[in-house]
């Protein structure tokens, strides 16, 4: 349920509402808005309850939300969600462009790359230092000494950094090291890891899980939001179909049908989604049209001998580059804010 306030609601009145709310052993989660604010009540009440919330003073409606996810849902909060992290804003104006290989690999490999990525204009360096395999015997990423390597390239280069973190137990370790936690495809139902991230205060990507639908996606976002962690952002990477041609079938429709569901941002993969190199650009643009917040993007500097076998989507970084310089172009007209600090494509 919602209690919609006057805007003009002075905040102690919330405060008191808020109290009033919890005396009831119920959550309370206020969300300020331009033109309203809005306290998302949740937990188990009665009918009558949602009467005497309405009949408090500086409460203009209560709603109730049908849907199961409530902190994910732009009911609760109508205005999009803007995460700041070390001044890097993902969901608002800008255009956000993640950038890197699957795998970090060697030091000179990923320094080497975080240049490529703040040369062309991106914000955040990418790359997985713990890797979900297929197969046990398959590269399982370099582990922690990756994570190393991340943050001595992120801080060298200016750019904020994103692995994947597959276990809770691995969590705390992760976010003394990278920015932001990825959560991967076949992650995304992983409740306990879920639970964890949502008692630290990184931003949090979650990849769509491949055969998830919408609600089951904003339900695992839910489980981060109602741990307390507020900064969460949803990836659209491809689902499973029948097509064999493309890896995953990137969905579209996910991109602009999730804003409309949620105020979560909403990146967008084309990398895993397509699986091929020679696609990447062009869903890089559709994506952005869509109404994408941002890009995770493979690049690597020898995909052909890269330790994953996702350099065939992998871009090569004068590619990336190029794709970046088009994206500012573009971007205006997706009402997003794009720059590359007009660097040379041959940097
Ligand atoms: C990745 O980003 O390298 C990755 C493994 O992604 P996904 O979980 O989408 O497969
Ligand atoms: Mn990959």
């Amino acid at each position: 349920m919602i209690a919609i306030l006057s805007p003009s609601t002075p905040d102690e009145r919330i405060q008191e509402i808020v109290q009033f709310i919890e005396k009831h052993e119920l959550q309370a989660h206020v969300s300020k808005g331009m033109e309203r604010t809005v306290i998302g009540i949740i937990g188990q009440f009665s009918p009558s309850f949602g009467e005497q919330v309405r009949q408090l003073k500086g409460v203009e409606n209560v709603v109730r939300i049908s849907k199961s996810y409530k902190l994910a849902s732009r009911d609760f909060h109508p205005d999009n969600t803007v995460i700041d992290w070390k001044g890097v804003k993902i969901g608002g104006d800008d255009l956000v462009i993640m950038g890197g290989p699957c795998a970090v690999e060697t030091p000179e490999q990923i320094d080497e790359i975080a240049r490529l990525v703040k040369a062309a204009g991106g914000q955040v360096l990418r790359g997985g230092a713990f890797k979900p395999r297929t197969g046990p015997y398959a590269f399982q990423g370099v582990g922690v000494e990756g994570l190393k390597m991340m943050k001595e390239a992120g801080d060298k280069h200016g750019l904020l950094t994103i692995t994947e973190v597959m276990t809770p137990e691995y969590v705390d370790i992760c976010a003394e090291y990278a920015d932001i936690m990825q959560v991967g495809t076949r992650n995304m139902q992983n409740f306990d890891l879920l639970r964890k991230l949502g008692t630290i205060k990184n931003p949090v990507l979650l990849k769509r899980g491949f055969s998830a639908t919408y609600d089951e996606f904003l339900n695992a976002a839910e489980y981060i939001l109602a741990g307390g962690n507020p900064n969460v952002m949803l990836c659209e990477r491809g689902i499973r179909t029948f097509e064999t041609y493309t890896r995953n079938t990137l969905d579209l429709a996910a991109i602009p049908s999730l804003k409309t569901l949620s105020h979560l941002p909403v990146i967008s993969d084309p990398s895993h989604g397509t699986g091929r190199r020679e696609l990447v650009e062009s869903m890089s643009k559709a994506s952005v049209m869509a109404g994408a917040d941002g890009l995770i993007v493979e690049m690597h500097t020898d995909p052909d001998n890269s330790m994953t076998g996702d350099g065939v989507q992998s871009l090569y970084p004068d590619q990336f580059a190029k794709l970046l310089h088009e994206l500012e172009q573009i971007a205006p007209f997706a009402g997003k804010k794009f720059d590359t600090k007009k660097v040379p494509l041959n940097v």
